[in-house]
C-alpha cells in the first residue's frame, strides 16, 4: 500500500509513541443503486499519534470525510481495521469528539444547552455539566452568550459553540471536519490561531488533533504532520513532517516553498516528486493503480481559455501558487482548470509552476472558432471518454448513441453521483468543440447534423433544448 508513516531521515520525537488510534489496511465501498459495490478508500494504513495535529489534505470527493468517520469510529470500514490504544475499536470505549463543518447544532437548545447535551449524554449530573460547560464557553469567548439560540449568532460564533461541545467532554482525539470552510476569512484566521492558542498552552487536554480540509495554507499553518490523499479510490499520496515552528509565517520562504511542494502533489496525479523542500523529508509514494477511464476534471472550455490566456500574459510561467493568489481562487476552484489545461497537452506543471506548452500558446492566441478546433484536436487525442463517444458516433448508421452506453462503462471506475458529473462534464467540453451534441429528452448522444453545423457553432453550450423525436422529423 501508498501509506508510508513517516519521513525515513527525520524521524520525529513521537515516532515511538503508541499510537492512539491506528488503522490498518481500512477500505470503504458503498453500495449503488445498480448492485455496483463502488470503492471510495483503497487498503489505507494510518495510525494517529500523541502530540501531534495530523492534517487530512485532498480535493473534494477524494474521502477525506470518509476517513474520518472510520477513524472516529462513526462508521465501520468495509474490510481492514481500526484500533483505539490496541483495542479494536468497535468495543472500546472511545473518547473522542466531532467538529463539522456546517456546525450541527441542535436549533431548538440555547447556546449553553447545546454544550452541555453532549455531557448530559454521558450521564454528567447537572450541577457539574452546567459548571463544565460555563467554563468551555468562557475559554472558547462566547461567556455572555449562554442563554442565546444558534440563529442569533453568526457562523463564527455558531463554530465557537462547535469547539465548545467538542471540547467540553475533553476529548482524547478532537476531529474536525473542514471547520473553518464555512466561515469567512477573517473569522476563520482568528479561529484557527484561537485553536492553536488552547493547543499551545494545553488548555485542552486534548492530546491529537485531526484535521480535514481542503485548504493547502491552512493545513501548513496549523499542522505538525500532513497527509495528502488521492481519489479514485482514495489512497495516501504522500504523509510527511512539518518542520517548521509555530507560530508560522505565511509570507516566510520555507511556508511557501511548502505550499508550492503540495500543489505540486496535488497536481500531478500521477507522480508524487521525490524531493521536498529541504525542511522536509518525503519519502516518495508510487501510485500503482491502473485507470481506465480518465479522470475529467470539472472545468469549464472557457476556464481553461482564461487560465492559458492569463498565463501567456504573465510570459507563459508562473507559480501555481501565485496564480491561484492573482485570481483570488481556492485550491477547489483553480485545480480542475489546472488539471483540464493539463490534461488537454495545454501546460505542464514542473516545480510548482505551471507552464504553457506550444500548444496552449496557439491556443490563447487564436480567435474562438479556432480555438474550438485546437480544443476538438486536443480532446480527441488526450480524452479517451471523448474520443470513444465521438468514434461511436461516426460508427452508428443513425449517429446517436444513448448515454447509457458510456455510463454502463463509467460506473466501473466512478460513484454513480461521478458518473454523472464525468457525463455532464463530458456533454460541456465535447459541445463546446463541437465534436457532439446532446439530447437530454432521449438522453442521447447525436452528432451536430452538418447542415446545422453553423447554427450550432454560434449557439453557446446552454441545456440542451431538442424535444424528443425532433431529430427524426427532419
Ligand atoms: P471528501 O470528504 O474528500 O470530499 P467523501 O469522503 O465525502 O470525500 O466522499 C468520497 C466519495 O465517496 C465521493 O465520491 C462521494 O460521492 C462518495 N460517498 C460518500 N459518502 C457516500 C455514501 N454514503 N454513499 C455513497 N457514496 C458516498
Ligand atoms: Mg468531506
Amino acid at each position: 500500500m501508498q501509506q508510508v508513516d513517516f519521513p525515513n531521515q527525520a524521524p520525529p520525537a513521537v515516532a515511538s509513541a503508541e499510537p492512539i488510534i491506528r488503522a490498518e489496511k481500512i477500505e470503504k465501498y458503498y453500495a449503488q443503486p445498480s448492485q455496483n459495490r463502488i470503492q471510495v478508500i483503497s487498503a489505507t494504513d494510518l495510525s494517529i499519534l500523541p502530540g501531534e495535529i495530523l492534517a487530512l489534505l485532498g480535493p473534494s470527493g477524494s474521502g477525506k470525510s470518509t476517513m474520518l468517520r472510520m477513524l472516529s469510529g462513526l462508521s465501520t470500514p468495509t474490510a481492514g481495521q481500526v484500533y483505539w490504544h490496541q483495542k479494536p475499536i468497535a468495543g472500546a470505549e472511545i473518547n473522542v469528539s466531532i467538529v463539522f463543518q456546517s456546525f450541527a447544532l441542535f436549533p431548538w437548545l440555547t447556546v449553553l444547552e447545546n454544550v452541555e447535551a453532549p455531557l448530559q449524554a454521558r450521564g454528567v449530573e447537572p450541577d457539574e455539566r452546567r459548571a463544565r460547560s460555563m467554563k468551555m464557553l468562557d475559554t472558547v469567548g462566547l461567556d455572555g452568550f449562554e442563554a442565546a439560540y444558534p440563529k442569533e449568532l453568526s457562523g463564527g460564533m455558531k463554530q465557537r459553540v462547535g469547539f465548545a461541545r467538542a471540547l467540553v467532554v475533553e476529548p482524547e482525539v478532537l476531529f474536525m471536519d473542514e471547520p473553518f470552510s464555512a466561515l469567512d476569512v477573517l473569522t476563520a484566521e482568528n479561529l484557527r490561531s484561537e485553536l492553536l492558542e488552547l493547543w499551545a498552552n494545553k488548555t485542552m487536554p486534548t492530546k491529537a488533533v485531526f484535521l480535514v480540509t481542503h485548504n493547502i495554507e491552512e493545513a501548513v499553518l496549523l499542522a505538525d504532520r500532513i497527509v495528502v490523499l488521492g481519489r479514485n479510490p482514495g489512497h495516501i499520496r504522500t504523509d510527511f513532517r512539518v518542520q517548521l515552528p509555530q507560530p508560522r509565517d505565511r509570507k516566510s520562504e520555507p511556508f511557501t516553498q511548502l505550499v508550492d511542494y503540495i500543489y505540486k502533489v496535488l497536481t500531478r496525479p500521477d507522480v508524487v516528486p521525490a524531493q521536498a523542500p529541504d525542511q522536509l523529508a518525503v519519502p516518495a509514494v508510487r501510485d500503482q493503480r491502473q485507470m481506465h477511464y480518465q479522470m475529467l476534471p470539472h472545468a469549464r472550455p472557457g476556464g481553461v481559455a482564461g487560465l492559458l490566456e492569463l498565463l501567456l500574459d504573465k510570459g507563459g510561467r508562473d507559480d501555481i501558487y501565485h496564480l491561484a493568489d492573482d485570481l483570488a481562487f481556492e485550491i477547489d476552484d483553480l485545480l480542475p482548470i489546472v488539471d483540464a489545461a493539463q490534461l488537454l497537452g495545454f501546460l505542464t506543471v514542473e516545480e510548482g509552476d505551471a507552464a504553457i506548452t506550444p500548444s496552449g500558446t496557439e491556443f490563447a492566441n487564436s480567435e474562438i472558432l479556432r480555438q474550438k478546433e485546437l480544443f476538438r484536436d486536443a480532446a480527441v487525442e488526450h480524452v479517451l471518454l471523448l474520443r470513444q463517444i465521438s468514434r461511436a458516433l461516426e460508427a452508428k448508421s443513425d449517429h446517436t448513441v444513448p448515454e447509457d452506453f458510456f455510463l454502463d462503462m463509467l460506473d466501473e471506475q466512478f460513484s454513480e453521483e461521478e458518473c454523472l458529473h464525468q457525463m455532464e462534464t463530458a456533454v460541456t467540453w465535447g459541445r463546446y468543440a463541437e465534436l457532439f451534441d446532446f439530447d437530454a429528452g432521449r438522453r442521447r448522444f447525436v452528432l451536430p447534423d452538418a447542415s446545422e453545423e453553423d447554427a450550432v457553432a454560434n449557439t453557446p453550450p446552454v441545456a440542451p433544448s431538442a424535444p424528443p423525436g425532433e431529430e427524426d422529423s427532419k
